[in-house]
Formats: structure tokens, C-alpha cells, sequence
């Protein structure tokens, strides 16, 4: 059976798994749009988090802020980004979390993305990684890194001369994927092309039209994502499913419902 959560606030992401009737939890240690943290809210902390997840069998996965770019030219981000990345991942070990997702990144308008890829390679020679690092491709940004499948080629090429390759995976999110101008039929073979791995997959259904290049995400059968791409992708990338949705308990557990009665 496929594994399956939802993205919960991280105060008790073993009593969401509970409500959702789930097999993990995604979540963020702390404010998403900030330069801080990270900090376990759990009661008991990171040890009392790792123990009681892992006695509940409830996977744990953490996303990092959104403010994190490891790919920038501008400094005073990119220096920022690999200390905070450290710290997600530090975090992360401590609970025991199978993988900490982040999001692919850009560079200036200006910029040849080139350096771009070189900066994650950089970042990923630094970082000390004890749980599986899973970029993930991004919906917007004219010049990112993995919004589009040739970018993420030129990404993996770069990275896969780090000595930490193999710790680093991938995260496909499909509301991502259609809004970026990535079809979804046949994504999950085009993406193993070149990543040879799909980590973890994030479902969710898209408030905006193909190649808009907005990061909006809706509950499925309310969006513009082919409902065919998604089930294929979910069946196809061997990978837990993620749903970052609203409504809560209520519209996530729809979903779950959804994903699992069209998984093969
Ligand atoms: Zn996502």
C-alpha cells in the first residue's frame, strides 16, 4: 500500500498522521518565511518526537523554509541558505526525519544559471548530511534551477560530482510540475532519466494553468492539474506521497482518499 500523509503544523505530526489516518507527516521546524530556527515544538523535544514516532511507525519528513536559496549569486542569501540548510538537517537527524525537502532555487535574471548549479554543488560538498536531502522542483522563477526538466538535468550533472551525491534525492511535486511548464504524463520516466530516483512526491492539484509559473496549491478535483498525470505520477514514481493542500484534517483526508483510490 502506498504511504501517504500530509504537510501538518509540527506540533504533534504524530496525532495528524493519527487523524489522517496516515503513515507519515511533513512539516516545517519553525516559520517558513524566516531566518530562523530550526525548533522542535514537541513536547519532550527532538529525542521524545524520534521515540514516539518511531513506536507510532509514523514517518517524519521536514521542509525547509522557503527563504532557503543555496543557488543565488547574491551572498548575504546563499551564505545564509548552507547555514541553515546545515541546521534543518541537523534537526532533522535528531528526529529521526527520512529526508528534509527543499526547493530548487534560482538565480538573478542576469545570471548565468551555470553558477547556479554550481553554487548546489558547492553547497552539497559542505553540508554534512545525515538524512537524505530531496530538492525539490519549484512552479516559478524564469531562471530556476528544477522548474524545468532540462534545468534539472544540468542540476543533477553538477551535483553528481559531489562526494555527498548519493545523499541527495528528489522531490516531485505535481502542482509544481503543471504550473511550471513540466507535463505530467511521462514525468515520472523523464525525471528518472536523469535523477535515477524519486524520494518523495508532493500531490497536490493547481489553482493556475499550465506553465503560469504560480505557486498556488488546491484540493484535487478544484484545480487545473490532469487528474490522469497525477494518478500516473503517484503509481509510477515508487515514492510516499505528500499532500500540501488546505482544508485541513477534512480536505487533506479527502485527498489521501482521492490519491489512493486512483493509485495503481
Ligand atoms: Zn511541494
Amino acid at each position: 500500500m502506498l504511504l501517504m500523509g500530509a504537510h501538518v503544523d509540527q506540533s504533534d505530526p504524530i496525532a495528524e498522521a493519527r487523524a489522517r489516518g496516515a503513515g507519515l507527516s511533513q512539516f516545517f521546524l519553525g516559520d517558513p518565511q524566516a531566518w530562523k530556527g530550526p525548533q522542535v515544538a514537541y513536547p519532550g523535544g527532538a529525542a521524545a518526537l524520534k521515540a514516539d514516532a518511531e513506536a507510532a511507525h509514523v514517518k517524519l519528513y521536514v521542509h525547509a523554509p522557503y527563504v532557503l536559496n543555496v543557488a543565488t549569486t547574491n551572498n548575504r542569501i546563499r551564505i545564509p541558505s548552507r547555514q541553515h540548510l546545515q541546521k534543518q538537517l541537523t534537526a532533522a537527524a535528531q528526529i529521526g526525519a527520512a529526508g528534509v525537502i527543499v526547493h530548487g532555487g534560482h538565480v538573478l535574471a542576469n545570471d548565468d544559471p551555470e553558477t547556479g548549479f554550481d553554487n548546489w554543488r558547492k553547497a552539497i560538498d559542505g553540508l554534512t548530511i545525515d538524512v537524505p536531502l530531496l530538492i525539490e522542483n519549484t512552479a516559478g522563477g524564469a531562471n530556476a534551477m528544477a522548474r524545468h526538466i532540462d534545468r534539472l538535468a544540468q542540476l543533477w550533472d553538477a551535483i553528481s560530482a559531489s562526494p555527498n551525491a548519493d545523499r541527495v534525492g528528489f522531490c516531485l511535486d505535481t502542482c509544481h510540475a503543471h504550473a511550471g511548464g513540466m507535463e505530467l504524463l511521462g514525468l515520472v520516466d523523464r525525471v528518472m532519466a536523469i535523477t535515477g530516483r524519486i524520494d518523495l512526491v508532493h500531490a497536490n492539484d493547481s489553482r493556475d494553468a499550465f506553465d503560469s509559473g504560480a505557486d498556488r496549491h488546491t484540493n484535487f478535483g478544484q484545480g487545473n492539474c490532469d487528474p490522469e498525470g497525477v494518478a500516473e505520477v503517484v503509481s509510477t514514481a515508487g515514492a510516499p506521497v505528500v499532500v500540501e493542500t488546505p482544508g485541513g484534517v477534512e480536505g487533506q483526508t479527502a485527498d489521501l482518499e482521492w490519491i489512493a483510490s486512483v493509485a495503481r
